[in-house]
């Protein structure tokens, strides 16, 4: 149940740890008692940094500080997300900091300085240092275990420690003073992102790796004595006039390790809106001190808004917090998840699912699925199906060209994806970028690829009597040849049936001669010592008529998306299979049609009688077929059957809806599912328009709205 993970706890503090580097900057306790505010913004909001940092290492760096390659993905996507933050945030901030004098009379090392270490504005240090963190520590887990990498880290606290909260302990010193008023050439402040944030990063990190967790009694009490003596630290430097800056302690470091144990501890569902709205009150608040102090003035308020400290900090977060939600709703209004619009697929979850099961307990237990997810998964939407069956388990796929795979690699699908068609020599390059492999179409196309001059993965074809692709399998000096080929990474061999729909007598024995040659081509190579590491040949019907031919993977793509060709197949076939996707489009206009009178191009229909029709919001640009024109096609409207009237357009039908006395425009008609009582099968409409199911499917056109998964 780890899968359901219950960090929302994590977004909630982030949001308190928000308000309280807003306290930091704001004072709240100021007009009260000079020691309580000190108690509250210099002790314990020095908590909140330290806290965004950990949750950063949390999600972001475990895997990468324990070795694994594939963490980097979402250190790159960290990186990348926060130096854009950081780029908006200098641009926000740019004239508050003209209006500061923050630019004047600044050097070119000035300028380098302010951005790497300092921060283009005084809060925004943080952007840059949980980058400059990140990448340090990524650098020495390259080289070193996390043990190490978190001693490396502790011990640049310790000397930014002295350079901050401690530097009075040093200042006096002659060598090490001198280092580090050296340092201070280079940045303002030790807190920055070598000194500061590599040890918070790694804490996180070690949370994210480690099952181990502190009872919730323990954290808790842990956390308030801790605090209790980073108080009584704080107090001490402070009389001692020790520190220089004053957000390092050495109690800091213990402080967050029960901070974070006692958060992780608050179950709590994610809150995602929660997480960005932490962001944007952390980005937000110094303009809103800026704007409340504006207002504060401009409305003679200053007494209360200003003066008065607390209400000065709550006005800030207020102002923030309604800046970020603006901000929140209209970046989400841009994300908003795909509508029903005008005409779209859904895919029914459940139904791949069963489907995937049916055909995995037809075929023989070493057979696993390779499924065909070319031409856009037939019209499903290659990314959502691939991604469904990644969480399924399924880690080997087919396209058919090489942009199909990397856009699923794009898409972050695993496994290994076979590309089943002709890659150009331009392209092997892309070959080893995604980590695809290519199909070995014949001897010379072997050449090719072998002269590439690189390593690339490939599945060896064999023509067993389709005469598509594939070396012909009585070549076998030019199979031997292509198995010596330095640069082919032979993963599998292959080849396609193409009777293998029927099993009647002339069909069954072509299949199986086919199925013989191929095992012929097999034993051969491996008799003279090629290993031949994956075999398959068989598709979809091939899974449902002659499942004792599989080999190590079948590569069903039709009967995954739950039909088979015609009516009459996916009526006889023995496997349990049910339909996953549904075309609907809405109702655009409905409107009287009077006797005589015609509809749509060309004249080809006239009503023979008073009527009502609709305009539907599909047509042959979406994938429904010009052939249904004229009666040989029909949608439902309502649960009922409306006929298509003249011809098919590119954008709109026209459905005759008089039976339908109630529809009316906005309403859904279903073009391919079900509808009430009714259903028109992806089947039904292939037999009316004269074509077999994967053609429907896979015309199905991009103008489609998608990713609608049930
Ligand atoms: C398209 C294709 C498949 C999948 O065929 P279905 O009949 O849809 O299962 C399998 N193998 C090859 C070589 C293909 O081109």
């Amino acid at each position: 149940m780890e899968a359901k993970k219950l960090y929302g706890g994590l977004d909630w503090f982030k949001l308190v740890a928000a308000f309280l580097v807003v306290a930091i900057h704001t004072s709240p306790l100021e007009s009260f008692s000079a020691e309580w505010d000190f108690l509250l913004t210099r002790v314990v909001a020095r908590v909140a940094v330290p806290f965004f940092l950990m949750v950063t290492g949390f999600f972001i760096l475990p895997k990468v500080l324990f070795g694994e390659k594939e963490g980097f993905r979402s250190v790159w996507k960290f990186v990348k997300k926060t130096s854009l933050l950081y780029l908006l945030a200098t641009v926000i901030y740019i004239p508050v900091g003209i209006y500061a004098g923050h630019f004047q009379n600044i050097s070119f090392f000035g300028v380098l300085r302010m951005i790497v270490f300092d921060g283009t504005f005084y809060h925004l240090w943080y952007l840059p240092a949980s980058v400059l963190g990140v990448l340090l520590l990524v650098l020495l887990s390259r080289k070193l275990p996390f043990g190490a990498v978190l001693l490396i880290s502790s011990l640049l606290y310790l000397v930014g420690l002295f350079g901050d909260s401690y530097f009075g302990l040093v200042s006096d010193l002659p060598v090490l003073s001198n280092i580090y008023e050296a340092g201070f050439q280079v940045f303002s402040y030790t807190r920055n992102g070598l000194f500061f944030t590599p040890v918070f990063l790694a804490l996180g990190a070690w949370f994210g790796r480690c099952r181990f967790r502190l009872k919730k009694p323990v954290s808790f009490t842990g956390l308030i004595a801790c605090l209790l003596l980073m108080a009584g630290e704080g107090f001490l430097l402070r009389q001692g006039n020790v520190p220089r800056h004053d957000s390092m302690y050495l109690l800091l470091a213990p402080t967050m390790f029960f901070l974070f144990s006692a958060v992780l501890s608050w179950k709590l569902a994610p809150a995602p809106r929660v997480r960005s709205f932490s962001t944007w009150v952390y980005i937000f608040h110094p303009l809103m001190i800026v704007l409340v102090r504006g207002a504060a003035k401009a409305l003679n308020a200053t007494d209360f808004l200003v003066e008065n400290s607390l209400v000065h900090f709550l006005a800030v977060c207020f102002c923030s917090l309604f800046l970020s939600a603006v901000v929140v709703a209209l970046s989400q209004r841009r994300a908003r998840p795909p509508s029903k619009a005008r005409a779209w697929v859904e895919l029914d979850r459940e139904a791949l699912r069963h489907n995937v099961r049916a055909l995995q307990a037809q075929l023989p237990g070493n057979c696993e699925l390779m499924p065909v997810v070319k031409a856009d998964a037939y019209g499903h939407g290659a990314v959502p199906v691939s991604k469904e069956l990644n969480r399924m388990g399924i880690r080997a796929f087919c396209v058919a060209s090489v942009c199909e795979g990397v856009i699923l690699r794009k898409n972050l699908v695993r496994g290994e994806i076979l590309i089943l068609g002709y890659t150009h020599p331009s392209e092997f390059s892309l070959l080893r970028r995604y980590r695809l492999s290519q199909t070995v179409i014949d001897f010379d196309y072997a050449e090719k690829l072998n002269r590439f001059g690189k390593k690339v993965r490939v599945h060896v074809g064999i023509d067993t009597g389709m005469h598509r692709l594939g070396e012909r399998c009585e070549n076998v000096s030019s199979l031997v040849r292509i198995f010596r080929m330095k640069n082919l990474q032979i993963k599998g061999v292959f080849t396609h049936l193409c009777a293998d729909q029927s099993t009647a007598a002339a069909e069954k024995q072509f299949t199986e001669a086919q199925a013989l040659a191929f095992q012929n081509v097999i034993s051969i190579l491996q008799r003279q010592g090629f290993p031949c590491p994956k075999t398959h040949l068989l598709a979809s019907y091939g899974a449902v008529n002659y499942p004792e031919l599989a080999g190590d993977y079948a590569r069903v793509g039709l009967a995954l998306y739950g039909v088979l060709g015609s009516k009459e197949e996916t009526a006889a076939c023995s496997v349990s299979l049910k339909p996953v996707l549904s075309l609907k489009a809405r109702v655009a206009s409905v409107k009287n049609l009077y006797s005589g009178e015609t509809a749509g191009y060309g004249l080809t229909f006239f009503a023979p009688g008073d009527m009502k029709i609709a305009a539907v919001s599909i047509g042959y640009a979406d994938g429904f077929p010009r052939a249904l024109s004229n009666g040989a096609g029909k949608v439902l409207i309502r649960g009922r059957e409306a006929p298509v009237i003249g011809s098919v357009c590119m954008d709109q039908v026209l459905v005759d809806v008089t039976q339908v006395p109630e529809a009316a425009a906005g309403d859904i008609a279903t073009i391919i599912g079900t509808d009430g009582g009714a259903a028109i099968g992806v089947c039904d409409l292939a037999e009316q328009a004269g074509t077999i199911t994967n053609e429907i499917f896979s015309r199905l056109g991009n103008r489609l709205e998608r990713n609608i998964v049930l």
